[in-house]
């Protein structure tokens, strides 16, 4: 009896501890990723402790047990609840009770996947070695198909790295801040050089898997199959608003690790005022003494990040010198647009997928649409409608056969008209626009 209360207790603990890291979208990982039964649905597991909800690419809501190893912790990140200096509760696994724990949530439907992260309670090596025992022992031993967020540990070495890959869907090294100076400042004993270096080995072990997959392909049936590397890819995880930098250096950053390191997704996580807001912590004179959490200035990262990835924008076109931080008042495709009135109106009837991209209300779906539709008939307004385009918006930027139904030449007017001020629907940005 006293060895469940105390289990109870670990789960409460360690889950607590865990929920405040955004990383955790299963997403790229569709069914079968591993040839098992990766399961979707669940039942009624929002009621459970650690059971977090994340949504993949194409709008599938995944539950997931998202625990700590350990939220014993040798780090004193200002910004962190586990942080050495911390008065908390503290506790730990073993391999087994998480193993058990995981199959057990699986099996009775309540998860289909685990993110397993963990304070660093040793050196880094040995505390990576926990995770990956944690994951081998799931896919080897207890015929676990589930899907598998491994956070790779600060300073973990590239052997390590590489067996993580083999048994994780998904592999994460949080970057956390946005330059060096501000790890520096609030996490001194991390450092970017480290983080980046794991991100390198995670996307240099990625391609040589997919590369020696290739070459295998071709050999006679039966052979030996590689195991596939993260087929899920990696992450990452930005604070936004505990260090001052503005979000042309965030999305910049963004930028360079899509492009030189191919990341799934990069997650923004609203700075929470630790001693503020009952965290159980000293408040830290480093830490910026805001009211509540930034959520509308993440609400706008996620945006721009999705301009980065599915709109074929750079850093440069979303934010630059001038305009260094998002608009908090109009979404950050509008916004451009307002800038670039030169380049408006589109007509639909001839416009390239590329340039239907540009106009606000108009997203990679409904561009689709609108090539495919007017194959065979030229679009009208009523059309446009039907095929999805948000014409709330478009409707300063477009013409349909040359016909407008108003003109964008007062960019005030149009701001004032299509700004929702109070940051409107701070829903995960799966919507198109
Ligand atoms: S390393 Fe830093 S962010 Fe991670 S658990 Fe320890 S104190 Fe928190």
């Amino acid at each position: 009896m006293q060895a469940l209360l105390d289990l109870e207790e670990k789960i409460s603990v360690l889950t607590g501890a865990a929920k405040y890291d955004a990383s955790c979208a299963s997403s790229g990982s569709g069914p079968g990723a591993r040839g098992g039964s990766f399961r979707s649905g669940g039942l009624g597991a929002a009621l459970l402790n650690g059971v977090c909800h994340s949504w993949t690419e194409d709008g599938r809501c995944v539950s997931l047990l998202k625990v700590l190893y350990s939220n014993v912790c040798r780090f004193d990140c200002a910004y962190c609840v586990n942080r050495a200096s911390a008065d908390t509760k503290r506790s730990s696994f073993t391999v087994k009770e998480l193993v058990d724990l995981t199959c057990e949530f699986y099996r009775r439907n309540y998860i289909e996947g685990l993110f397993l992260s963990s304070g660093i309670f040793a050196d880094p090596d040995i505390v990576m070695e926990k995770l990956i025992e944690t994951a081998k022992t799931l896919r080897t031993q207890a015929g676990y198909n589930g899907y598998i967020h491994l956070k790779i540990i600060p300073g973990t070495g590239e052997k390590l790295i590489r067996e993580a890959g083999l048994w994780a869907d998904r592999l994460s090294a949080n970057i956390e801040l946005p330059t060096d100076k501000s790890l520096q400042n609030l996490a001194p004993q991390k450092s970017g050089k480290v983080i980046l270096g794991a991100i390198k080995e995670t996307f240099e072990a990625g391609a040589e898997n997919e590369e020696d997959r290739r070459r295998i392909k071709f050999l006679p049936q039966g052979k030996f199959q590689a195991p596939v590397f993260a087929p899920a890819g990696q992450s990452t995880q930005l604070i936004v608003g505990a260090s001052p930098e503005d979000d042309k250096t965030i999305i910049g950053l963004s930028g360079a690790l899509y492009k030189k390191y191919a990341l799934r997704r990069v997650y923004y996580s609203a700075f929470i005022p630790v001693g503020t807001q009952g965290r159980g912590g000293i408040s830290d004179p480093r830490l910026p003494d805001i009211p509540g959490p930034p959520l509308v200035r993440e609400h706008r990262l996620y945006q721009a990040d999705w301009l980065l990835r599915f709109y074929h924008f750079t850093p440069g076109e979303i934010l630059d010198d001038k305009n260094s931080f998002l608009d908090p008042h109009i979404d950050p495709k509008t916004a451009w647009a307002l800038r670039h009135l030169e380049f408006f109106p589109v007509e639909v009837n001839r416009a390239d997928y590329e340039t239907l991209l540009r106009v606000p209300g108009i997203g990679a779906k409904t561009g689709r649409r609108i090539i495919e539709t007017r194959r065979s008939r030229s679009l009208s307004f009523d059309g446009l409608r039907r095929l999805g385009v948000v014409l709330k918006r478009a409707r300063y930027f477009i013409t349909a056969s040359g016909t407008f139904i108003d003109r964008a030449e007062d960019p005030r007017r149009i701001r004032r008209l299509l700004s929702d001020a109070d940051g409107a629907g701070l829903q995960l940005p799966l919507f198109e626009f």
